[in-house]
């Protein structure tokens, strides 16, 4: 066997995945690692690659990725990596369960030689469960590591981020993200993967996301109206329920609640079967899917799948920003923004970084995308 190149199940990263191999090898693992970088590209994917890498007995500090270890890992179930993330439909990590994580690591490793805490995402880490875990985090016992996951360095706690190393997890290649999608969605017609790999720009959990989202056409109409509206400015904006901006938000929302319906079900059915409930906190599928618990059936607008629409129609609208930005087309029957210059799409594009990183913390989710799309009609 050569050297390793990769961690179990990861693709890609290969710079990264290098670095982190070696450090392995010469048992010189940082203990607490900070995974940082855009949603969907495998963080999370990393953090169980390396904590089958410490727990393998069949290929040690690389992982092999068949054993009863390996599998255990891939699928989260093994005693030795505990995973620490908002629970009940939370946005923060609470308290208690940042204590009851303290007390695991305190007796830890239980079954293997090493012990991993993942955190994920780190930045819901509050003042509160963070101090919890200073402690365990600064002078952790013999083979605990803790693998902190975010996709922004500055929402996390200070105190938190001064005691981890950073390790910057970049986009994947196209040929990765083509690869994952054939594997993970091979149901899905070619052409919707292709459309998928093209606006996720390497990222493979967006990209899988888009492939299976049967409200993405409504997304792109809902962005195309809202590309229109804001051309027009504020009367634009203002329009009637009725219009071209406003209907297309509501028929995108209709659409997000039909998929999170459909993906409760199927939720229901793996949970049913056995199998472990894939999803992720935080992420729209998770939202979605909790939000369905709570909401019913309800026809109205649940403000998680306002959320949900509000989200993508940032994510989209930035994707369409930044390929004009590298004067390419943007997303296909998209209108181009019209007379912005360089410098007014940066502008823009940080509104709407702004909108999306607000949109969890809001309970009115449509007056403040009016509000934006008012900035962006300045
Ligand atoms: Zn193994």
């Amino acid at each position: 066997m050569g050297e390793a190149t990769h961690f179990p199940g990861v693709l890609g990263h290969e710079q990264v995945q290098g670095h982190l191999l070696r450090a392995l090898a010469r048992d010189q693992l940082h203990h607490a690692l900070l995974l940082v970088g855009p949603r969907g590209v495998g963080k999370a994917q990393l953090a169980r690659g390396i904590a089958a890498a410490l727990l393998c007995p069949e290929r040690p500090a690389v992982g092999c990725g068949s054993c009863s270890v390996c599998t255990r890992v891939a699928s989260r179930r093994h005693p030795d990596v505990t995973y620490l993330e908002p629970s009940g439909g939370g946005r923060v990590i609470s308290v208690d369960d940042a204590r009851a994580c303290h007390v695991t690591v305190a007796n830890a490793p239980y079954e293997g030689n090493a012990h991993i805490v993942v955190i994920d995402p780190a930045d819901t880490l509050n003042q509160a469960s963070g101090n919890a875990l200073l402690k365990a985090i600064e002078e952790p016992r013999p083979g605990v590591f803790f693998m902190l996951v975010t996709t922004n360095l500055q929402r996390v706690l200070q105190t938190i981020l001064s005691r981890t190393l950073p390790v910057r997890v970049g986009r994947l290649g196209e040929q990765h993200v083509a690869e994952i999608l054939a594997k993970q969605a091979p149901d899905v017609a070619q052409a919707r993967r292709d459309t998928a790999m093209l606006l996720a720009e390497g990222s493979a959990g967006l990209a899988l996301e888009l492939a299976r989202d049967p409200a993405l056409e409504s997304c792109i109409s809902l962005l195309s109206a809202a590309v229109q509206a804001v051309a027009r400015g504020p009367a634009g904006v203002f329009s009637s329920e009725k219009g071209p901006l406003w209907g297309a938000w509501k028929a995108a929302v209709e659409a997000a609640v039909a998929h999170a319906q459909a993906q409760a079900e199927a939720e229901a059915q793996q949970a049913a079967a056995g199998a472990p409930v894939k999803m992720k906190g935080g992420k729209p599928v998770g939202k979605k899917a909790r939000a369905k618990k709570k909401s019913g059936r309800s026809s109205g607008e649940p403000v998680a799948q306002q959320r949900w629409v509000a989200t993508r129609l940032a994510e989209l609208w930035t994707l369409h920003l930044r390929q004009h930005l590298l004067e390419r087309e943007g997303l296909p029957g998209v209108p181009a923004p019209s007379g912005r210059s360089p410098v007014e799409l940066v502008a823009d594009l940080s509104l709407l970084r702004r909108l999306e990183s607000r949109i969890a913390q809001m309970g009115n989710v449509r007056l403040m995308v009016e509000q934006t799309l008012l900035e962006l009609a300045r």
